[in-house]
């Protein structure tokens, strides 16, 4: 089980941000996604994005982090611009274990990078939470997330040209 942690959203300012981390860690191979702020909006868009296109993907706001911290079983993960390099910390990673995956928004609390197993970089410049996940996903997963199936009601046919879907939805 891997879960994502996204701490500070502020509802006007990130929901562009926190949307994409969301479908970020969907579509890369995370199971659920915890946000600390009550967001009902911000779920619908994201479950509605699920019942279309499958996966059994989960989402949950206005979560108390330091309960979801404090009952994890499995390793957790603070994404940071100081924190150790990726390659090193993905080596010490088990797979075998559940992950939880801290992204932050605005500055993140020292708390944080106390309580994490791993500070983990993506590089030692600050860019942004939605790469940090990605790269993050895709070295965790050894790039297996492209595999995954979603069985949804539209999926996707790759082609080299224009826009091939197969859908069970009525237009
Ligand atoms: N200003 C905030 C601070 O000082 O904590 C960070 C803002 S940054 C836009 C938002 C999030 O992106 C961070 O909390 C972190 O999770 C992620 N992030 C940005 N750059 C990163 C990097 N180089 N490596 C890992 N995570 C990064």
């Amino acid at each position: 089980m891997i879960a994502v942690l996204r701490i500070g959203h502020r509802i006007d300012r990130d929901k562009r941000v926190t949307t994409h981390v969301a479908l970020v860690a969907r579509a890369f191979g995370a199971d659920v996604i915890y946000i600390t702020t009550k967001d009902e909006k911000f779920k619908t868009n994201i479950q509605s994005v699920c019942k279309r296109f499958g996966g059994g993907f989960q989402v949950f706001t206005g979560i108390d982090h330091k309960k979801i911290i404090k009952n994890w079983k499995g390793a957790i993960v603070h994404l940071t611009m100081y924190g150790e390099e990726l390659e090193k910390a993905i080596q010490r990673l088990d797979t075998n274990r559940d992950l939880l995956i801290i992204v932050g928004a605005e500055k993140v609390p020292p708390y944080f990078y106390e309580i994490a197993d791993m500070n983990v970089s993506v590089g030692n410049q600050p860019h942004s939470e939605v790469a940090a996940l990605a790269l993050f996903l895709d070295r965790f997963t050894k790039a297996t997330w492209q595999k995954k199936q979603f069985n949804g009601n539209i999926q996707i046919i790759p082609c080299v040209k224009g826009k091939k879907v197969r859908s069970k939805e009525t237009p």
